[in-house]
Parts: C-alpha cells; structure tokens; sequence
C-alpha cells in the first residue's frame, strides 16, 4: 500500500514541531494541526542539556540555535537557607569535552521559533486553529475528528498535544495525567532589576524545604536582550485539592503568596524573588513511569513528548525528550521505504521500543529530584552532606547526556 497522503501530527509545541521535522527528513509529507489560533511565546526557559544540543546540531540548526541561546558557565546548587554552595558542575568547555556537545539555555518561545522556521523550510503545512476532539484507527489509516467538525485521514497520526493530550484517548494502555501538588511559578527579569550579587552567567539552583528555585539566563524572546529566567518550584496544598482550570499555564500570581512559601531564606534569594516583576504560575501533572511501547504507540497512532511522557521539570528534560523522540521517529521512518504506508505500524512500534524504556528512566529520576530537592530533616541534612562531600559527581547524569 502506498501513500502520498500527509502523515498528521497533532500540537505544534517542541514535540509537534520536532516529529515534523523528523518525518520530513525521512522523507514523509505531514501536515501538522493545532488548536491555539497563533503561536504565542508562553513558557518560560528552558535548559538544553548536550543531549539535546546535539541533535539540534545534527539538524543543521546549531547555528541559529547559539544566535538565540545563553552558554551558561557551570551549575551550582545552594542551599536556599544560607545560600552558600553545596556543590557544583562545569558547563560550557567542560560539558563539551565531556559530552561532546554545549549546556544551553533560552527561552522555550525561541526554541519553538527555531522548529517553526526549519518546519517552514521544509515545507510543512501547519493549520492553526483547529483543535482535534479525537482520533480513531481505521482499517487502513488513521482519521482526526476537529472541534469544528473538520475530518483528518492519514496514513498515521503523531499525537503531539501536550500533556492534555486528546490523541492519547485513543492508545488504550495510556495513562491520565495527575496532579503531583506542585507548583511553578515564572518570573523573567531584565538587568535592569537584578540584584547586584546576582551571578547571572550560569544555572543556579536553591534548594529548600518542599521547595527550590532556579535560575538561569537566558534571551528575552521579545527585546531580544538578556534576561534571567527564574522559576519557583513549590510543593503546596491547595485547599481543593487540583487547581480548576489545570490547562492553563499562566495563573496570575502574587509574589506575597509566594513569599511567604519560601519563608525565610538567604538575602541574595530573598532580594531576587522581591526583584522580579511579574509571577505567573502553573500547576505541574506528571504520570508514573510509562511501563510498556504501548503507551507510545498502537497501530498506526503514536505519542511523543508531553503527550507520551509528561515528568515533573526536576531534571530538566521534558523538551528534551520530545526532541529524543522525534529523532527516534525520523530513524524508524527512514528504515521503511516513502510512501509504503503498510509499514508504518512497524516504524511507530520500533519508534515506541526504541523510547519507552528512557522516557521512563527520566520520568522516575524527575520524581526521585523532586523527593530529594525538597527533602526535610535528617533527609535534607544527609543529602546537603552528600553535595558537599561528592559535589559534581552527584550533579552529573552521564546516562542521560550522553544520549539515548
Ligand atoms: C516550569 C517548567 C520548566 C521546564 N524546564 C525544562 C527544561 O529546562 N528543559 C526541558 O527540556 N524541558 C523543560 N520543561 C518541559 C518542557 O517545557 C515540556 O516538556 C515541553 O515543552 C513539552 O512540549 P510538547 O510539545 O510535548 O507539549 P506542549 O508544549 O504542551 O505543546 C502541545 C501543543 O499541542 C497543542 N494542542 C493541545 N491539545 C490539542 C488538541 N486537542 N488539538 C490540537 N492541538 C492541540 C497545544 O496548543 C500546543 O501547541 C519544563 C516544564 C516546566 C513546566
């Protein structure tokens, strides 16, 4: 059976934007839909450990990515108590003889940007404002039901669409996401407003009680200019339990609430979050682990990113497991002949192989991060020793940047 009809994938966020790279590359036309009307520059920063780096760079998009990108110097993690340096790890020139590619840092807006750009070269057509209700298998191909009642045949489907996926309802061994209690709350700041004993070239990380801070340069995606990303990560029991409106990613948010969930912390903490301007936060779901291909991929209906593997942010790694996948995606494609749509179900199986296992893996170091950075008592003072004492070997994860 072949087929000159467009694989669909469904989300133009890193994941989507990154599968349809991936298809075109192994040489498959794809048609990509999305339900927001335009791509606005929500998000926040984001890291790029040299896993992710380097498959950017093996796109051809390395260049435009360091136009765009901070190089930070190296991550420290202190303690948000006293703020004195628990441990810490080389970046730039270390990272690369270590790993072969940079640590990068930008703004989740700019990396969207640099796939939307590579898309378009490509020729990918992507359709704005249609929202997929649902996704269903048919004898020979896939077909998309949109909110205004638009129908998507396609040899395929790449279910892309966030952690709210609607794609997923369709692969019957996945998982729904669940609210973990947690919260991150964003703010970006311009120089203008940093404290004078903000170290502003490199990651820093705050380790508190339920609770740590990171923060991070990287460029303003509007003036183009430098700016520190600061992020919040705050273990809170909303009274109600999951928030009302969990789809949203911009609450807006009073830095008095969150101040007083810090509590009292070290001046050059507490002179940061006074400093930045604007909070917005976001509840955090994760799934457990993923435990099986099938949650990946059925037939001829896949997931990648968020939609597959949604993880608390504790390592760093969603976005880079949505380009992970899409690598993936495009060397499974590129083992069948174009256009031979009876062997895609065989490609997004060995797609799905190929991933769940380290999806997992990530998943569960995310939560283990999360049991650890927010630990109390004798917990907190045995790992704060651990840092001391074993500094960059416990903040490295060679398995993990090393590639999957
Ligand atoms: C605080 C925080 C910090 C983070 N830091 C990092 C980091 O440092 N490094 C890192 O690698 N990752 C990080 N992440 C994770 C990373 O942001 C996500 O894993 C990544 O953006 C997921 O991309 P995605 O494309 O899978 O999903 P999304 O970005 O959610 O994109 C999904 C797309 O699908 C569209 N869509 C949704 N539903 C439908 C539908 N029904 N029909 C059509 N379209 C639909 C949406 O409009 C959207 O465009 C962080 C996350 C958070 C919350």
């Amino acid at each position: 059976m072949n087929s000159s009809e467009p694989l669909l994938i469904v989300g133009s966020g890193i994941a989507g934007l990154a599968a349809a790279l991936a298809c075109t590359r192994a040489r498959w036309p794809v048609r990509v839909v999305d339900k927001v009307a335009q791509l606005s520059p929500v998000g926040a920063g984001i890291q790029l450990g040299p896993n992710a780096v380097r498959l950017l760079d093996a796109w051809g998009l390395g260049a435009a990515l360091r136009q765009r990108a901070v190089r930070p110097r190296q991550l420290q993690v202190r303690s948000a108590a006293h703020g004195r340096v628990l441990a810490s790890l080389p970046l730039g020139d270390a990272c690369v003889q270590r790993y072969g590619s940079d640590y990068l840092t930008l703004h989740r807006a700019d990396l969207q940007a640099l796939l939307l750009g590579a898309a378009d070269a490509a020729g990918v057509q992507i359709e704005m404002g249609c929202a997929i209700t649902s996704v269903a298998a048919l004898a020979n191909g896939v077909s998309a039901t949109g909110e205004n009642g638009s129908i998507f045949h396609a040899p395929a489907v790449c279910g892309a669409d966030g952690v709210w996926s609607a794609a997923r309802a369709a692969l019957p061994a996945a998982q729904a996401p669940r609210f973990t209690g947690h919260w991150a709350w964003r703010s970006l700041l311009a120089p203008a407003v940093w404290p004078a004993s903000l170290a502003a070239d490199g990651i820093t990380v705050w380790l508190g009680q339920r609770l740590h801070v990171v923060g991070y340069p990287v460029s303003d995606p509007a003036s183009g200019g430098p700016a520190y990303n600061l992020v919040a990560l705050v273990e809170a029991a909303e009274p109600g339990g999951p928030p009302a409106a969990p789809h949203d990613w911009s609450h807006a948010a009073h830095a008095q609430s969150l101040l007083q969930q810090v509590g009292s912390a070290s001046p050059e903490l507490l002179a940061l979050l006074h400093a930045a301007p604007a909070w917005k936060r976001w509840a955090l779901y994760d799934q457990p682990p993923l435990t099986g291909p099938q949650q990946m991929a059925q037939g001829r209906i896949a997931l990648l990113g968020d939609a597959a593997h949604p993880m608390l942010p504790y390592l760093a790694q969603g976005a880079a497991m949505a380009l992970e996948d899409a690598q993936a995606l495009q060397h499974c494609l590129q083992a069948i002949a174009p256009g031979n749509a009876a062997q895609l179900p065989a490609a997004l199986q060995g797609y799905a192989q190929a991933r769940w296992q380290r999806c997992a893996q990530v998943q569960a170091r995310a939560q283990r991060n999360a049991r650890i950075f927010h630990a109390t008592g004798p917990v907190q003072w045995g790992r704060d020793a651990a840092l001391r004492l074993l500094g960059a070997r416990l903040l490295d994860v060679p398995w993990l940047y090393a590639g999957g």
